[in-house]
């Protein structure tokens, strides 16, 4: 296994400081508690939070509320909005350095991939900006000579933007830079393991001039922030990252005041690898979607469903190559794979692969910690078990870890099947050079996104979101604007033409 540890760390001097943004103000709880935060791959102290409570959302919202209320945003016109979000990019390429190393520090992911997801984000402002002055409405002037309809397109009012741990910076920019184009107001709550880089979004956010009250932030756990935020009467919408069973505990408590809710929820992705594939490529493919974030990405692909013909020389292929990704210290410029986010979830990872070898499945690679030399944090080996069954948990649930479950099957339906066989419909990918395979793929896979030779490939211009279990409404694309806009009919009649409905 291909080991990366660096002796001094580039640790820092002290924790970051994280307080709540509110109407403009960056300020403590209310009750003054703060939280912790240990990098998961150091074992130190990275980050001192203020924990916040049910007294600081309030604040929040209000803050939020009034903001909209009085206009301060919503009534900006497009290149207002545009001219904005376009300086906040170029403030995040500017710290795109400190962001990434928060971020990597907070998360365990290695800081190259933290810095590329930084460059991406940045990409999203840009492309939120456009939208923000191309946005439009439509206009009905075929309803009769003394008619005219329009569809204005209006903000949905406040948002309450609620994100993961596994990508904090990124998702936060695939969701903010919308709903200000769209011209909302936000209260945001990172997860409670990755404060730090919301923070410093905030920072640049006033840097760049957003007025007070227009984007706020609040640091704390599900519950009671989270919480707060979802059941809120002045909250007009939720837009949520996470876990399949919160996102289901969202919908119930925003259920109480019928608030729009949109959620981007786990995945248990396949990828099916037909025998006249580019082999090469597809393992290659395969080895970077299992293991890329530590598996912890709601992308991962992490169900393989190969043709048997090939399958035991395509397994043995990515045995090999899983052996070479640097593994390792996450500050490493040549790091591929970090740290485990928490020592729970390390152990969740563990008892999945545990179980389902003692269910018959075959332990091909890993299966076990990783034991990275200098570094007290938690990681764990690339893992490969094959001679799964489609019924084992391992093949149907998250394991949000570097862990490849391999399928087989005969025939095209057969595939199908073990594709759509599942409670998730996230993402899915096919491995064929025949055009006739792939896209009769792409049209029956129960997925909102598929990908033909390629995997993960992202872009601010694609919708991205899923089907089933794994969410409602898109992000990015001009669907990601659309998240955020209720549409307003206007009816006019043109002159004295109103047959009067009482004689
Ligand atoms: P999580 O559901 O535990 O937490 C997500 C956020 O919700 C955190 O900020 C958390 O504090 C908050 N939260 C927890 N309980 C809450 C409640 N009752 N009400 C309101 N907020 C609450 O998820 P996680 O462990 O941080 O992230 C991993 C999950 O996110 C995985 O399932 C992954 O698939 C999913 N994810 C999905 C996408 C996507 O785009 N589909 C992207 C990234 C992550």
């Amino acid at each position: 296994m291909n080991v990366v540890s660096i002796s001094e760390a580039k640790l820092p001097a002290e924790p970051f400081v994280a307080r709540h943004l509110i109407d403009g103000d960056w300020r403590q709880s209310a009750d003054g508690s703060t939280f912790d935060r240990v990098s998961p791959s150091h074992g130190s102290v990275v980050t001192k939070a203020a924990k916040g409570g049910a007294r600081d959302v309030d604040a929040a919202v209000s803050a939020a509320r009034l903001a909209f209320d009085k206009g301060r945003w919503s009534r900006t016109s497009g290149k207002e909005r545009a001219t904005l979000l376009l300086k906040i990019a170029d403030l995040i390429d500017r710290e795109r350095e400190r962001i990434a190393y928060w971020e990597t520090l907070e998360s365990g992911k290695p800081i190259s991939q933290a810095m590329a997801e930084i460059e991406g984000a940045s990409d999203i402002w840009r492309f939120a900006a456009s939208l923000a002055r191309t946005m439009h409405g439509e206009s009905y002037n075929s309803l009769g000579s003394d008619m005219l309809g329009l569809v204005l397109k209006e903000p949905v009012g406040v948002v309450s933007i609620i994100t993961p741990w596994n990508f904090p910076f990124l998702i936060a920019s695939q969701k903010l830079p919308f709903a200000l184009a769209a011209g909302c107001t936000a209260v945001i709550k990172p997860s409670e393991m990755t404060p730090a880089t919301t923070v410093i979004l905030g920072e640049l956010c006033i840097e760049a001039g957003i007025p007070a009250g227009v984007v706020n932030i609040v640091l704390g756990y599900g519950d009671p922030v989270g919480t707060a935020m979802t059941a809120d009467k002045r909250v007009d919408m939720v837009t949520f990252t996470g876990s399949t069973g919160v996102g289901k505990a969202i919908v119930k408590a925003a259920a109480g005041t019928l608030k729009k809710v949109s959620l981007e929820l786990g995945g248990k992705n396949p990828q099916v690898i037909f025998p006249d594939a580019d082999l090469e490529s597809a393992v290659d493919a395969v080895v970077f979607g299992v293991y890329f974030n530590a598996g912890e990405c709601c992308n991962s692909g992490s169900r393989i469903i190969v043709h048997e013909d090939i399958a035991e020389a395509f397994l043995k292929a990515t045995v090999d190559l899983s052996r070479k990704v640097p593994f390792g210290d996450p500050l490493d410029p040549s790091t591929k794979v970090g740290a485990i986010i928490t020592p729970d979830h390390q152990s969740k990872i563990d008892k999945y692969v545990r179980d389902a070898a003692d269910a018959g499945a075959t332990v091909h690679l890993g299966g076990e910690a990783l034991t990275v030399p200098g570094l007290a944090g938690q990681f764990y080996q690339p893992t490969i078990v094959a001679d799964v069954k489609s019924d084992m948990p391992i093949a149907r649930e998250e394991v949000f870890g570097p862990v490849l479950s391999v399928l087989t099957f005969k025939t095209l339906d057969e595939a199908i099947d073990l594709v759509n066989d599942a409670d998730y419909g996230l993402s899915a990918g096919v491995w064929s050079e025949n055009v006739h395979t792939c896209l009769e793929f792409a049209r029956r896979a129960h997925a909102g996104t598929v990908w033909t030779n390629t995997w993960m490939d992202g872009f601010a211009e694609l919708p991205f979101g899923g089907v089933k279990e794994s969410g409602q409404g898109r992000e990015l694309g001009k669907y990601g604007l659309d998240e955020f806009l209720e549409a307003k009919t206007v009816t006019m009649r043109i002159g004295k033409t109103r047959a009067p409905w009482v004689a």
